[in-house]
C-alpha cells in the first residue's frame, strides 16, 4: 500500500483546533444535529422503516457473502450492454485507467459528480499530472476544489462552510461579485459549471448503487449535475467500488428508500439515475461507458470475518451526524476522506493499521452510528476488533502508556473488591469537594485526568451513590 500521507495522531490537534474555533465548531454543530433531526423526523413517520433496515441489510449480506458471483453478473452484464469494464486493484490503477480513457477520447476536462473513490485514489492530482483539467460540478465538491480541501462529510463535502466561507472563495478565484445569499451562490456556481459541461469530453462518476442482475450503475442526488456528467460528454466513466453491488433490480426500491431517509431526511432524493450501457441509436447519452471497478482494499476486508460487514455500507453519512466525536472535531480530523464512525473503519482498513492506528479509538463507543445505520453495521464491536490489532500491530510506545497501564490495573483492583471500592467512592465524593460546582467539575489538575477536563466538564459525584439509595428505599 503506498503511503498515503495520513497521520492519524493528528487527529487530536486536528481535533483541538476545530474545538477551539467557534465558527468552525459551530458550523459543525448545526449541520449535523440538522441533518440528523431530518432524518429523525422522516424515519419516526415511517411505519415499515425496520423491516426496510432488515431487508437492505439482508441483501448486502447476500452480495458481500456471494461477491465473486455478483461481479461476474454484474460485468457480464455491463458489457451485454455495450459497456466496457475495467478492474483495478489500486489507487495507482484506477487513476492509470482513467488516464487512459480520457487520453484516448482526447479530451482535455473531464467533469466529476461527486465520488468518494475518487478521492480515495486521489484522482485529481493524477489528472493533473498528465495535463487534463479535472472540474468538480457538486457544489460541495465545487467549494472543497477551489479551497483545496478534503471533503468534511460523507455526504456534505462542504458541511464547514458558512455562506461568508463560500463568497470569499468564489470572489478570489471565479471573480465572482461579493454575495452570502445563498440562491445568488448557487446561481455564480451553475454559470461558472454550465460551459464546463458542453466542453468537457468525459464524465465521471461515481455509482451510489450496481445492481447485478442488468449491469446498470445508478447513481442518486439532488442537483441534476451527475445527470449532466454522465448524459452530455461524449464518454462516460463510473468508477464502482465492488462492495456497491445490489443482487437485484427489485432491491434497489428499499436501498433508495433507506439512502434518502436515512442521509438527509428526504423521501426520495430529488434525480435518481439508472444508467444501462452507453447510448443506442435515436436515443441520448455517451457513446461510451466505461465502468471501473474499484478494489483498493475491499478484498482484504472481504477475507476478515470480523470486518466484512463494513462492506455493506451505503455512504449515507448517518452515523457522522450521530456520532458525538464527529459533531465536536469534524471530519478532516479524521486525516483522510472518509470520517466519522465509518471513517474510523474504513481507514485503518485501506491504508493499514499502522497509518491510522488512532482512528479506531476516536468513539465513545454509545452505539448512536449502529443505530441509525441504515444497514445496521454493527460498527462498535468493529472498532473494538481494530483497537487490539492497533495494540498487537501498531502499538503506542511504552511512554504513552506510562500513566494507563498502572492506573486501569489499579481500577481492576478496586472493581474486584466491593468493601474497597465503596470506601474509595466515599473518598472520591469528600475529594471532589473544592473541585465540584451544581454537578460539575470544571478542571481536574492531577495528570492524567487532566486531560480530560482541557476541552469538557467533568460529571461530579453523586452526593449518594446507588446503592446508599437502594439501601434506604
Ligand atoms: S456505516 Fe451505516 S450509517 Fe454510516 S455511512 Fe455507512 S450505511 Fe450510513
Amino acid at each position: 500500500m503506498s503511503d498515503t500521507g495520513i497521520h492519524s495522531d493528528e487527529i487530536h490537534q486536528i481535533g483541538g483546533e476545530t474545538i477551539a474555533n467557534p465558527r468552525l465548531a459551530e458550523a459543525y454543530r448545526s449541520s449535523t444535529i440538522r441533518l440528523y433531526t431530518h432524518r429523525l423526523n422522516s424515519v419516526s413517520g415511517f411505519a415499515g422503516f425496520e423491516r426496510l433496515r432488515e431487508a437492505g441489510r439482508e441483501a448486502k449480506r447476500q452480495v458481500i457473502e456471494n461477491l465473486d458471483y455478483y461481479l461476474g453478473q454484474f460485468a457480464d452484464n455491463v458489457e451485454r450492454n455495450g459497456g466496457k469494464v475495467h478492474w483495478a486493484d489500486t489507487a495507482e490503477e484506477v487513476c492509470r485507467i482513467v488516464v487512459d480513457i480520457v487520453r484516448r477520447a482526447t479530451a482535455k476536462e473531464v467533469v466529476k459528480a461527486k465520488t468518494m473513490v475518487a478521492e480515495e485514489v486521489e484522482l485529481n492530482r493524477a489528472l493533473e499530472g498528465a495535463g487534463i483539467r479535472p472540474v468538480e460540478t457538486d457544489l460541495g465538491e465545487f467549494i472543497i476544489q477551489l479551497a483545496g480541501e478534503r471533503p468534511a462529510h460523507i455526504v456534505g463535502p462542504a458541511i464547514h462552510k458558512t455562506r461568508d466561507d463560500v463568497s470569499d472563495l468564489f470572489v478570489k478565484h471565479i471573480n465572482a461579485e461579493r454575495t452570502n445569499v445563498p440562491e445568488e451562490l448557487t446561481a455564480i456556481a451553475r454559470r461558472a459549471l454550465r460551459e464546463m459541461f458542453q466542453k468537457a469530453g468525459v464524465g465521471l462518476s461515481g455509482a451510489n448503487f450496481a445492481v447485478a442482475e442488468t449491469g446498470t450503475v445508478v447513481t442518486v442526488e439532488n442537483e441534476g449535475n451527475i445527470r449532466m456528467c454522465t448524459t452530455i460528454p461524449r464518454v462516460h466513466i463510473a468508477l464502482v467500488g465492488i462492495e456497491k453491488l445490489i443482487p437485484r433490480l427489485a432491491d434497489l426500491g428499499v436501498f433508495i428508500r433507506l439512502l434518502g431517509r436515512s442521509g438527509t431526511g428526504q423521501k426520495l432524493t430529488t434525480y435518481t439515475s439508472l444508467l444501462t450501457g452507453p447510448r443506442r441509436p435515436g436515443e441520448d447519452g455517451p457513446e461510451e461507458m466505461h465502468v471501473v471497478m474499484v478494489d483498493n482494499g475491499r478484498i482484504k476486508s472481504l477475507a476478515d470475518p470480523k470486518m466484512r460487514e463494513m462492506l455493506y455500507c451505503i455512504r449515507c453519512g448517518a452515523c457522522l451526524n450521530a456520532c458525538p466525536v464527529y459533531r465536536k472535531i469534524g471530519g478532516h480530523a479524521y486525516g483522510w476522506v472518509y470520517s466519522g464512525p465509518i471513517g474510523a473503519l474504513v481507514t485503518p482498513e485501506f491504508v493499514g493499521i499502522g497509518q491510522a492506528r488512532e482512528l479506531p479509538f476516536a468513539s465513545s463507543l454509545c452505539g448512536a452510528c449502529r443505530e441509525v445505520c441504515p444497514v445496521k453495521i454493527n460498527i462498535p464491536d468493529m472498532l473494538l476488533h481494530l483497537r487490539s490489532e492497533a495494540q498487537q500491530h501498531a502499538p503506542k510506545p511504552t511512554e504513552a502508556l506510562l500513566p494507563e497501564r498502572p492506573a486501569f490495573r489499579l481500577w481492576a483492583w478496586v472493581m474486584r473488591h466491593p468493601a474497597l471500592y465503596r470506601l474509595g467512592a466515599k473518598f472520591a465524593r469528600w475529594g471532589q469537594f473544592p473541585l465540584a460546582r451544581k454537578g460539575w467539575i470544571r478542571k481536574i489538575p492531577t495528570y492524567p485526568v487532566s486531560n480530560w477536563t482541557k476541552e469538557r466538564d467533568f460529571p461530579a459525584l453523586a452526593p449518594e451513590s446507588f446503592r446508599e439509595r437502594w439501601k434506604k428505599l
